[in-house]
């Protein structure tokens, strides 16, 4: 199995970007650490490949989220990216089983519902950028369609798929996003709308052996490739900062801890690590405070 990838093209004349990625691996991962069900690893899946592909149009030390925030039952969706590939997610209710929808295909709109979709960049220098839009399908690349028409006045064609096995591993995942630019003519937009619509899914690609490079010669054939960046899980948190959340209780609730319990688990909602903090560390935490 190849690696995971993201790769950034530009079509000669400048006015059309693609981003194709694939994720199977890092999906794997997300799967193995949250244990997610079929549906609710689709959900997840799709969103954590849009937004890895969305941060290779970050610079330096910027991140975003991603929040899809549906009524649906598998809750919010969050995931975070940075511009070197790493990526990191979860979904508040992994354990959700919905029958197929009428194509036959995990029913991620049914399990998502309807809502909101949130983008937060975090330029640094305390400049942070958000967008939202309604969630139109649940789906996801639908939803990010929309998103990146209303949100950030840019017409797109997204596509993302997770295909998940009987053992619910993910077979393959990648996705898609060609975006047209400043300056594009009706000849981009004719040839973007051709392009896209004569791509099979993601998923039969993928499951066919087709890389993240070749879903970029299915969508644009004669673009350049501006980057190609490695994917990968990657999670933030450490012991130090679940400390400074548990601090974060106060005395009482600390006191109380360590009377009922004699110390503290806190657990990382995005990789799902787990910190324990046994009675003598929570009473350092009450000295300090
Ligand atoms: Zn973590």
């Amino acid at each position: 199995m190849g690696e995971d990838v993201a790769i950034r093209a530009l079509t000669e004349s400048g006015t059309v970007r693609a981003l194709t990625c694939v994720t199977t691996q890092l999906v794997n991962e997300l799967q193995e650490r949250h244990q997610t069900w079929p549906v609710a690893t689709a959900a997840l899946g799709r969103t954590a490949s849009i937004a890895a592909m969305m941060g290779l149009l970050l610079k330096g030390e910027e991140r975003l989220t991603v929040q899809v925030k549906g009524d649906g039952p598998i809750g919010s969706i969050v995931v975070d990216a940075d511009a070197v590939g790493h990526v990191r997610g979860y979904v508040d209710h992994p354990h959700i089983h919905l029958p197929s929808n009428a194509l036959g295909k995990l029913d991620v709109g049914g399990a998502v519902g309807s809502g909101l979709l949130h983008v937060m960049r975090d330029l640094g220098m305390r400049d942070v950028y958000r967008g939202s839009s309604e969630l139109q399908t649940g789906e996801i690349a639908d939803d990010f369609t929309y998103y990146f028409a209303v949100s950030e006045q840019t017409p797109s064609a997204v596509g993302a798929g997770v295909l998940v096995g009987t053992d619910n591993r993910v077979i393959v995942s990648g996705g898609f996003i060609v975006q047209l630019l400043p300056g594009h003519t009706e000849e981009d937009v004719r040839m973007v709308e051709e392009r896209v619509a004569a791509v099979p899914s993601v998923t039969d690609l993928l499951v066919n052996g087709v890389d993240a490079e070749g879903l970029l010669t299915c969508l644009l054939p004669d673009a350049r490739v501006l980057g190609v960046q490695p994917l990968s899980f990657q999670c933030l948190c450490s012991r130090e900062r679940l400390a400074a959340v548990i601090e974060s209780l106060g005395p009482a609730e600390i006191e109380g801890l360590i009377a009922e319990q004699g110390g503290a688990e806190a657990v990382c909602h995005f990789c799902n690590e787990r910190y324990n903090f046994d009675a003598d560390e929570l009473r350092a935490m009450l000295h300090r405070g």
